[in-house]
């Protein structure tokens, strides 16, 4: 087995790792992995995933976390023996986890790529006035701060923050929420988030000129005037080895809900 790792910080004895895995036989392959162990946080794993976003196809991605789990790190770090032997033995499952794509047109470059949680466009300073087409109909002026268009595994991250709703990650999806929009008698927006499902494109094009930051997962860059964003579910997935039986909501119930008393 050809794998690669990526990790948050050097606080974890990385050396002894590797040595158990080349004990197991694996083959470290930095360029062609077929397994890519994180060892961090879920900005890790998002990290990685951009790392690899050209391959992703032909790789399983594997999150394991310090303390604590998140929604892409499914183990803990303390027993990676035990981690291969659940792989070994195929006691494992694999979530394909729908990525969103985007294309920009900025003045003369092209931006193309895919986001594991979302991609947000934000105004730096002055309201972002945007028109937003579905389907080339153009939906509605957007005035605000911004937008999020998030895939249903980055439903629980900064897309619930701005009040998007959880979406299961079997649907493959993608949810654009606002970012304090201004709703008055002159302008409006939906004023809520909206769901679109695959072969659904969601184009915006901003009608003012000034800079726009362009978030993707956890990385950015500055768009200048000019811009045309097109968006949509990608037929791309990400690859992602859980504990079996270990299920989303159970996930999402931990980290927002803690116990449940009746
Ligand atoms: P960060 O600022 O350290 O992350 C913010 C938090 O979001 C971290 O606790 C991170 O978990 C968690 N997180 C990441 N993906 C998640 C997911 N799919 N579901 C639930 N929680 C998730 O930056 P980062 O770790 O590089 O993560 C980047 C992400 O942060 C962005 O994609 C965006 O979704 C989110 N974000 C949220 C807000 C907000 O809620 N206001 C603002 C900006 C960005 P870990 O600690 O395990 O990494
Ligand atoms: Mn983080």
């Amino acid at each position: 087995m050809r794998y690669s790792y990526r990790l948050k910080d050097d606080n974890i004895n990385i050396e002894k790792i590797l040595k158990i895995l080349e004990s197991k036989n694996y083959i470290y392959d930095n360029e062609n992995p077929e397994l890519v162990f994180v060892f961090g946080g879920d900005g890790t794993v998002l990290g990685a995933v951009q790392d690899y976003i050209d391959k992703v196809d032909d790789i399983i991605f594997i999150g394991i976390n310090h303390g604590n789990l998140g929604f892409y790190t499914d183990f803990i770090q303390d027993d990676i023996k035990n981690i291969l032997n659940l792989i070994e033995n195929n006691e494992y499952d694999i979530s394909n986890l729908p990525l969103v794509e985007y294309h920009i047109t900025n003045n003369q470059n092209i931006y193309k790529g895919y986001a594991l949680n979302e991609i947000s466009l934000i105004s730096l300073d002055r309201t972002m006035i945007m028109e937003i087409y579905i389907n080339d109909f153009l939906f509605e002026k957007f005035r605000g701060t911004g937008i999020a268009v998030s895939t249903p595994s980055g439903s629980t991250a900064y897309n619930k923050s701005l009040g998007g709703a959880v979406v299961d990650i079997n649907i493959p999806s993608i949810q654009l929420t606002e970012i304090a929009s201004i709703n008055n008698k002159v302008y409006t927006t939906l004023g809520s988030p909206i769901i679109l499902g695959k072969n659904i494109n969601l184009k915006m094009i901003p009608v003012k000129n000034n800079d726009l930051v362009f978030n993707v997962d956890n990385r950015h860059l500055i768009l200048k005037e000019n811009v045309i964003i097109e968006t949509k579910v990608s037929d791309k997935c990400v690859k992602l080895l859980t504990q079996k039986n270990r299920s989303f909501f159970k996930r999402v119930q931990k980290a927002f809900i803690g116990d449940v008393n009746d």
